[in-house]
C-alpha cells in the first residue's frame, strides 16, 4: 500500500492507524533518512542539504534504501509506504520490485497544509510526531513515548514548507496519473479531523 499526498497531508498519522489494524510495517523514507542523518552515515551526509532546503534527495539513494528495506523479513506479508515513491523514476523502479495493491491519495489544500505544518513537532529521539493544536503531548515539549525533547523540523519552517509544496506539485503529483493507469488509486479527503480521515481511509482500503 502506498500513501500519496503532499507533505503534511497526514500520511504518517494514517499509516500508524492502518499499521495497528493490519499488523504490517510502515516504511517512512523520511524517517530512514533522518535516522541516517542523526547517526552521521555517508548516506545521511549526502541527504542533509537536500532535506533541509525541502528538495528531494536523488532517486538512486532512495531506490537503494527501498530495495534493502523491502527485502527484510517483516515485509513479506505486505507494507505501507509513507513518502515513497515521490518521482516517476522511483515509481518505475518500485513497479519492478513489487506489485502495488492500492494507492491512497490523501488530498489536502496547500493553505491547510501550511497551517498544519507550522504546529507540527517531532521527538528528536524516537521520531514520534505531535501537533500544538491537534495532538498535544501530555507535558509541553516532552515526548509521551520516550521522554525525548520535541523540536520543530527545519523542513517544517514556513519557507521550506512552500518549497516542499512546489516540489510535490511538480514531481510527485504526476504519480496519481501513473497509478490511475494501474487502476489502484483511491482518493481520500484528508481535510477533515484525523478520526474522520482514518474512517475514510480504512473504508477505501476495504472497498
Ligand atoms: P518526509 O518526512 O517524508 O516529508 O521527508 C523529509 C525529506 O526527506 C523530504 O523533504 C526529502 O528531502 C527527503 N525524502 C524523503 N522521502 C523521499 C523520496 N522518496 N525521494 C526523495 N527525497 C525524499
Amino acid at each position: 500500500l502506498i500513501l500519496l499526498g503532499a507533505p503534511g497531508a497526514g500520511k504518517g498519522t494514517q499509516a500508524e492507524k492502518i499499521c495497528q489494524k493490519n499488523n504490517i510495517p510502515t516504511i517512512s523514507t523520511g524517517n530512514i533518512l533522518r535516522e541516517a542523518l542523526k547517526s552521521g552515515t555517508e548516506m545521511g551526509l549526502k541527504a542533509k542539504s537536500y532535506m533541509e532546503s525541502g528538495q528531494l534527495v536523488p532517486d538512486e539513494i532512495l531506490i537503494g534504501i527501498i530495495q534493502d528495506r523491502l527485502a527484510q523479513e517483516d515485509c513479506k506479508n505486505g507494507f505501507i509506504l509513507d513518502g515513497f515513491p515521490r518521482t516517476i523514476p522511483q515509481a518505475e523502479a518500485l513497479d519492478k520490485m513489487v506489485k502495488i495493491d492500492k494507492v491512497i491519495d490523501l488530498e489536502v489544500s496547500d493553505e491547510a497544509i501550511i497551517a498544519r505544518m507550522s504546529g507540527r513537532r517531532v521527538c528528536e529521539k524516537c521520531g514520534a510526531t505531535y501537533h500544538l493544536l491537534y495532538k498535544k503531548p501530555k507535558a509541553e515539549g516532552v515526548c509521551d513515548i520516550c521522554g525525548g525533547t520535541l523540536i520543530q523540523r527545519k523542513d517544517d519552517h514556513p519557507d521550506t514548507v512552500k518549497a516542499r509544496l512546489e516540489v510535490y506539485h511538480k514531481e510527485t503529483e504526476p504519480l496519481i496519473a501513473h497509478y490511475k493507469k494501474q487502476g489502484v488509486v483511491k482518493r481520500v479527503d484528508g481535510q477533515e479531523e484525523v478520526a474522520d480521515t482514518t474512517r475514510l481511509t480504512l473504508a477505501a482500503l476495504e472497498a
